[in-house]
């Protein structure tokens, strides 16, 4: 649960301005220790995430993205190196982080709605601080299926539930692991745009980790690309594209290929992205 330490991280940037970053990491390495030997997943990670940017990670298969993704949501131990969330280590999940991955996960037996309040009812916070569910349905185009099944829901819409109860607790970061990997390509485009509407309309911080070039510049204010394991930050990548963007136009950018062309280089010389 939210166990956030009341002290300010030692070392960590205890003035939190407007513009200060709400997630710092530093030095951040993670090794697992397992039967078979242990595994280093990530090596030396240092990054800064300012509140309201979009950032996407982009790497090889097994560079640690998930793992750097568990750890900010708290579901993995930090033992080596600063991972803060206003200034504050990181220890356990937080209200103030919601988590969407790549398969939406809904409980069969609940309505979408039901599914989008389970995080309100676990917790000792009990249902204070969330979201007008209704709000929430229709910012994200379900409106008329809150009364509906998982079963009776696209794959993309069930996905778009998943969101929703990412977000329905409020969490000023939204964290998403491949959420729309499973998704065919259309139904994708789809997606990051509803997506970019969401984050626009309510100004959370997103990261999102994606095997998509395409996908990565266009959502991201920055793309973070990955080395092969143990995953260190071989580019930052500040996209400097005009918002809202659209796939018709977003092609008019030279910097878009160019990114997108860089990006490719990189994971190519990493040995790919699977
Ligand atoms: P990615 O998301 O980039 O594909 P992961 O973070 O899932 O990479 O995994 C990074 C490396 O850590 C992989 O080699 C993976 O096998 C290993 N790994 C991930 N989770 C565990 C775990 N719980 N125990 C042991 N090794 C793990």
């Amino acid at each position: 649960m939210a166990v956030l330490m009341e002290t300010p991280l030692q070392g960590a940037t205890a003035d939190r301005s407007a513009t200060g970053p709400i997630i710092e990491i530093r030095n951040l390495s993670k090794t697992y220790y397992t039967q078979s030997g242990d595994v280093k997943a990530l090596n030396n990670i240092s990054l800064n995430i300012a509140s309201g940017e979009f950032v996407t990670i982009v790497g090889p298969s097994g560079c640690g993205k998930s793992t750097l993704l568990r750890m900010l949501a708290g579901l993995e131990d930090c033992e080596e190196g600063v991972l803060a969330l206003d200034g504050k280590q990181i220890k356990g999940s937080s209200h103030d982080v919601g988590v969407v991955f790549q398969a939406a996960n809904l409980l069969p037996w609940f309505t979408v709605r039901q599914n989008v309040l389970l995080p309100t009812r676990v917790g000792k916070r009990g249902n204070d601080g969330h979201t007008d569910v209704d709000e929430l349905l229709e910012m994200t185009g379900l409106a008329d299926f809150g009364n509906k099944y998982p079963y009776e829901l696209s794959g993309g819409m069930q996905q778009r539930a998943g969101i929703c109860r990412a977000l329905v607790r409020n969490p000023r970061i939204l964290l998403m692991d491949e959420p729309f990997g499973a998704l065919d390509a259309l139904t994708r485009e789809r997606m990051n745009l509803e997506l970019q509407r969401i984050w626009r309309a309510s100004n959370k911080t997103v990261i999102l980790i994606t095997h998509s070039i395409s996908e990565a510049v266009f959502l991201g204010d920055r793309v973070i690309v990955m080395s092969s394991r143990p995953g260190t930050i071989l580019q930052d990548l500040k996209v400097d594209i005009d918002r809202p963007r659209a796939f018709d136009t977003i092609l008019n950018y030279p910097s878009y290929a160019e990114l997108s062309r860089e990006i490719r280089g990189l994971l190519n010389a990493e040995g790919g992205i699977e």
